[in-house]
Parts: structure tokens; sequence; C-alpha cells
């Protein structure tokens, strides 16, 4: 072929090849579901492009997917005429792996086969699961608006290296063949992918069809004739956008397979909430959120955002506008009626109806934890697990919804002997002494340290309940929440500690006179430490250490010091 060349996979590749081979063999079919979903997007993509320029859909404007089987050969052909791909685009989009949080992939992996799939799973696993059930894959593919000449042609059988050749491709996009595995053969089979297809891709919304063979003219029960049908393309799959569709029509599986082609994840959601909306603004959302944290949820460069639709018309990926970031883990899509076709990230940047839209679907996810937290308390928690560090920075972020958000964080807490973060602001709440006006937490390095702070002991001794916060977010949170359901929360190692009503006369007086014993104590530790403290005071809050540290009311609190000291400042 012309113009050939080789080019060898990058790393990444070559084992993310190897490991999907030897680990996904009891899901092989999802490579039909990975490859449709690839052919959507492709499609998705056309259309966007041809708002602009009509003429990209070269006379063939019915958008769809068709998949052949030819069994003697032993192949399968998935082929698309969506927005194909130049000569570079199929060297970096089938030759690399673009993915964020790649690194961290990679890094993770144990060479233990069984939890490795359960990360590729995670991580996703796109147009390389071909090579699960194939030998060899051929790509042909041609980009729209280019000439038929443009043509590309990709051949690898999985190890190493591809090829890349010029050829003449008259139809717009792109066709793959797989050339099955001698014991992948069985998929070779029309009835086989049907079955896959409406298994996975159902929720397609263009046309996945396949070749119906021509049934020759037949005799009716009464010996009548019933006339010959022609061999022709028929759709599997419903072909309309999911979200468009009646949620009482839309099964859970459905809903699934769904998430897994516009999220690129692998494993199921936790949960979603999908929403039509109507009146001033006018928009459809449908909001998952994810079992697992992204490998680069920490990570600042990392995509998230929502898929964005316009009149049913794909607009852009990662939208980030419409959620806070401490939402970022959120996946899924909005569908708006009221921007304009034409809308660039500039112009929802600055924009009345993003704001709208952003406020809807905020709320929208704020009330799907909390029906979560509410109905199904270990589902809850999971999440929690997951995204609970990322969901802290809300308070900060999101002033409006501060109290929504305070009531979905959990927490450790002296109540209990673990450091599992279970414990709601409601719980406590409901925990209360007789007496206690405020919520009490203290903040330290880490759950341990936390756990054994001096503070503690005078609340140990009076049963009285402590929140226990040992992560590195905690001082930043709590910094931004001031009280809850009108209960102002209080740190244990701040200023002066007032118990309030929850002091006894009895106790009052005879910590007076054990002041009076030891004054002299007081003078001379004032006196050895001199510069280095604002003030010594007595303290009846220790019950078993001398003494102890502690901040100044409005000033920083030592965590929030070693904070300031890490960030360099
Ligand atoms: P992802 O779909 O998550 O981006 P994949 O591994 O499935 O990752 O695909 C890699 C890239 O290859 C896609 O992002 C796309 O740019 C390109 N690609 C794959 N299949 C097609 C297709 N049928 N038409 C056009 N481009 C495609
Ligand atoms: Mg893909």
């Amino acid at each position: 072929a012309a113009h050939q060349e080789t080019h060898g996979f990058q790393t990444e590749v070559k084992q993310l090849l190897n490991l999907m081979i030897h680990s996904l063999y009891s899901n092989k079919e999802i490579f039909l579901r990975e490859l449709v979903s690839n052919a959507a997007d492709a499609a998705d993509k056309l259309r966007f492009k041809a708002l602009e320029n009509d003429a990209l859909y070269e006379d063939d404007g019915e958008l769809n997917v068709k998949i052949s089987v030819d069994k003697e050969a032993s192949t399968i052909t998935i082929a698309d005429n969506g927005i194909g791909m130049t000569r570079d685009e199929v060297i970096t989009n089938l030759g690399t792996i673009a993915k964020s949080g790649t690194k961290d992939f990679f890094s993770k992996l144990s060479g233990d086969s069984a939890k490795d799939s359960q990360l590729i799973g995670q991580f996703g696993v796109g147009f390389y699961s071909a090579f699960i059930v194939a030998d060899k894959v051929t790509v042909r593919t041609r980009a729209a608006g280019e000439s038929a000449d443009q043509g590309v042609e990709w051949i690898s059988n999985g190890e190493g290296e591809f090829t890349v050749a010029d050829i003449n491709k008259p139809g717009r996009g792109t066709e793959i063949t797989l050339h099955l595995r001698e014991d992948e053969k069985e998929f070779a089979d029309t009835w086989r992918l049907r079955s896959i297809v409406s298994k996975y891709s159902d929720h397609i919304s263009i046309p996945v069809q396949m070749w119906k063979d021509e049934v020759p003219e037949r005799d009716g029960p009464d010996g009548e004739k019933i006339a010959a049908e022609p061999g022709q393309w028929e759709s599997v799959n419903k072909a309309t956008a999911l979200w468009t569709r009646d949620k009482s029509e839309i099964s859970d599986e459905e809903y699934k397979e769904f998430y897994k082609h516009v999220s690129h994840d692998f494993a199921d959601p936790l949960t979603w909430a999908h929403n039509k909306v109507e009146g001033k603004t006018e928009y459809t959302s449908l909001l998952y959120i994810p079992s697992k944290a992204p490998f680069d949820l920490w990570n600042r460069e990392q995509s998230h955002g929502l898929k964005l639709y316009v009149q049913r018309v794909f607009i852009m990926d990662d939208a980030e506008q419409f959620m806070p970031t401490y939402l970022r883990f959120v996946k899924g899509l909005l569908d708006s009626n009221d921007l304009p076709l034409n809308v660039s990230r500039e112009i929802l940047q600055d924009n009345k109806i993003t704001q709208a839209l952003r406020q809807g679907c905020t709320k929208r996810v704020l009330q799907m934890l909390e029906k979560m937290a509410k109905n199904d308390a270990e589902q809850y928690q999971k999440f929690w697990n997951e995204f609970g560090n990322v969901l802290k920075e809300g308070p900060a972020e999101d002033f409006s919804n501060r109290e929504k958000i305070a009531g979905l964080l959990r927490f450790a807490s002296s109540h209990n002997d673990s450091d599992a973060q279970t414990v709601s602001l409601d719980d406590y709440i409901g925990r209360m002494k007789e007496g206690q006006e405020k919520i009490y937490y203290v903040t330290a390095d880490s759950y341990q340290a936390a756990k054994t702070s001096p503070h503690l002991e005078i609340f140990r001794k009076k049963g009285i309940e402590v929140l226990l916060l040992g992560e590195r977010i905690d001082e930043w949170l709590m910094s931004h929440l001031t009280e809850y359901k009108e209960k102002s929360f209080q740190s244990i190692s701040k200023g002066n500690l007032d118990l309030g009503d929850l002091e006894d006369e009895d106790t009052k007086k005879a910590q007076e006179e054990a002041e009076k014993e030891v004054e002299g104590v007081l003078e001379r530790a004032k006196t050895a430490l001199g510069e280095r403290v604002e003030d010594v005071k007595f303290t009846h809050r220790l019950t078993d250490s001398p003494a102890c540290i502690v901040a100044d009311e409005h000033g920083m609190s030592t965590q929030m010091v070693k904070l300031m000291q890490a960030a360099g400042q």
C-alpha cells in the first residue's frame, strides 16, 4: 500500500493490551459495546461540526453504525459514517492513550491479575478491547470533508506495533474489521451479536444496523403466498437518545449501560437522577454518581464536567461550567433548549443560562445524595469513602448550599472506636448532652493524633461526643463551617473553652480553689516562656496531661499554621 509506515505502540498501550487480554476473559463481549460507543461518539462529533458546515454530510446524512459478519473468514466489521480520522489522528488515537490519570493507573498495577482486572475496569478499555477477541484488527477510515484518496488503513496484531498506509475510501467514516482469534470464532454469529447489541447498546442514539438476509417467497398457513423479503439493513436498537425517553420506560440496566457510554467508565454507577425541567429554563439532565473515584480525582488538570447537548445535538464533552468543583466526580449530560447551538466554552463562561443550569444541576446532585443517605446508608457510606474529601470542599465553594452540604458530611467521632467516617451532624445533634449547645470537634494531623489529643480528656470524662478530624482538608472545611441547624461549631483546642451549662457549680468552686494553690507556677511559666507564647493560663480541661498548647480563639489553629507552612507561606 501507498506510504506505508510501521509505528510502535506507546509503552502504556502495550501494557494495557497485555493486561486486557489476560484479565478480561470473563467479559469478552464488551468489545462490541466499546466499538459501537466510539461510532456513536463519531456521529455526535460529525453532527456538531456540520452545524457550521453542512457540506460535511456529503449527501449521506443518515448517520448509523452497521455491523456485519463474515462467517467463513471469521471476521466482524463495525462500520460508521461519522467524523472519521485523518492519518495523524489515527496514529495518535490508536497508538497512544490520551486519557488523564494514565500514569497513576499504571503505577497502581500490582501484577495480580484479579486485582488488576478491577483496576482496568475502572480505567476503561476503549478501542483496544478489540484485541480481546481479535488477533488482527484492520481500521479503514476517512475524515469528513477530505477527499476519497485521503483514506487511511491501520493494521495491527495487538502486539508491539501497527502499520498505517494511505488508501482510497469513498465513504466517509470508520470501518473496523476484527479477525477473530481461533477460540473466539463463536462471535462470528449474527444472533450472538444482536443479543450483545441489545444488552449493551440499546440506548445508542443512532441506528445500530445488522444485515438481515433475504427471505424467499413462502407459503402462508392457509396456502396463500407470502411475498419474498429482500435482504436489508435492519436496526437492532431503539435508536432514540435515552434521556429524551420517559423515565418510566427506561430500565435500570439501560441507565447503567448509558452511563458506561457517556462516562467511558467500565463499572456500574452508584446512583443517578434523570430530570426534565420545563418553564423559564428548559432542559433535561441525567446525572450519575460513579461507584469509584477516578485515578485523577486530585489532579487539577483532570477533565471533568458534563456532556453538553443543545436541542439533542451534541456540543461538547467535559463542560465544567455546569458543576461546581466540589461535585467534579459527577458524570452525565445536560440537554438545554435555551442555549444557542453555536455556544462555545467562552460563551458558557459568562452566561445567565449557564448559571441557572448550574444551580439546577447542583441542587439535583445534592438531592440525590440526600436521598441516598436517607434510604441506603450503606451505599451512601460507599460514596462517602470514595468522594467525601471532595465534598468537603463544598462549604468553602458554595456558600448558598452550605447547610445542605454540611448535612451530607460524615465524621469519625469519639463516640466510636474506629477511624471510619460514619457520623453525621444530625447523629451528633441527636446525641448531644442536656445543656450542650455546641458541636465540638478537634482537628489534627491524623485520626490517631485527633483521638489521642489531650484536649479530649475533659470531654471523655463528661461523656460529651467530639468529632475527630484528621484529614488534610478538615481544617479548611471547618474554617468555612460556622454552624449547622443553629448549633455553632467549637474547636476544643481553640481559646477559652466555655462548657457553659455543662459545668456544674461545685466543680467551678473546686477549680477556683485549686488555681489559688498553684498561682506561683503560672508566673514562673510565663517568665520562662517569655515572647514565645502569648499567654499562659490555667485550664481544667486536662485530666491526665499536665499542660497543652492552644491556639488563640481568633487566630490560626496549630493545624492551620502547619498547613500554611507546608504550602510555603
Ligand atoms: P475514548 O472513546 O474513551 O476516547 P477509545 O479508546 O474508545 O477512547 O478511542 C480512542 C479514540 O479513537 C477516540 O477518542 C476517538 O478519537 C478515536 N476513535 C475511535 N473510534 C473511532 C471512530 N469509530 N470514529 C472516529 N474516531 C474514533
Ligand atoms: Mg471509547
